[in-house]
């Protein structure tokens, strides 16, 4: 199992797929999820500080990542990359109770898979899969990271992993064994080929 964590646009969600790719191994996207929750609090009209009434939406959620998003078996596959979501994504991270609902989930789909797993995200080598074979914690500047974002911007991707770090419960950091890549102006091809290397060096 690989746990690939870093902050927005550092190019997890690329690399990750494409290593599973690689590998015939399965990719999960556990950004998706919480983005999942966040689109469904706000179908329902909840605020994201609602600290109660968002943790029952999460912990009643049916969340699936692939092919499409879907919660409670709605596609919500774009509206989860829209403006309204990243404004509130990190709020409805940061819910402790989300978190829970969360995390059970994805070790429940590791634990499903019959062949290995590339997990990202911000908490996957700190707390979901502590004992993961190789964490790799990836990087890449704020003006790097703004411009994969697209649409989004510097000012909304800085806020957001400012958020991230900041919050108390399962904060974005590098595992103390992680390795550390920095994606600027490299290609994904580089990036997962490192850390195949990587999985293939005994440590
Ligand atoms: O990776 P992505 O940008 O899609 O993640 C969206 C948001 O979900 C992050 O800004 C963060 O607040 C939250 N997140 C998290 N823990 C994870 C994955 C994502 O808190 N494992």
């Amino acid at each position: 199992m690989v746990a690939i964590d870093g902050p927005a646009g550092s190019g997890k969600s690329t690399v990750a797929r494409a290593l599973a790719t690689a590998l015939n191994w399965s990719f999960l996207d556990t950004g998706a999820m919480y983005r999942a929750v966040t689109t469904e609090v706000l179908a329902c009209g909840v605020s994201p500080d609602d600290v109660d009434g968002v943790a029952a939406i999460a912990s009643a959620a049916v969340i699936a990542t692939e092919p499409v998003v879907r919660i409670n078996g709605r596609d919500v596959d774009q509206e989860i990359r829209g403006a309204p979501v990243n404004q509130a994504v990190s709020a409805v991270a940061a819910n402790p109770a989300v978190r829970a609902a969360m995390v059970s989930r994805q070790r429940a789909w590791v634990a499903a898979q019959t062949r290995g797993t590339v997990v990202e995200g911000r908490d996957i080598g700190t707390v979901v899969f502590p004992n993961a074979s190789l964490k790799v914690f990836l990087t890449a500047s704020l003006s790097e990271r703004a411009r994969r974002r697209g649409d989004e911007g510097a000012t909304s991707v800085s806020r957001r992993d400012d958020a991230d770090r900041a919050r108390a419960v399962s904060p974005l950091r590098r595992a103390s064994d992680a390795i550390v890549i920095d994606t600027t102006g490299r290609s994904i091809d580089e990036v997962v080929k490192e850390i195949v290397t990587c999985l293939k060096t005994p440590n």
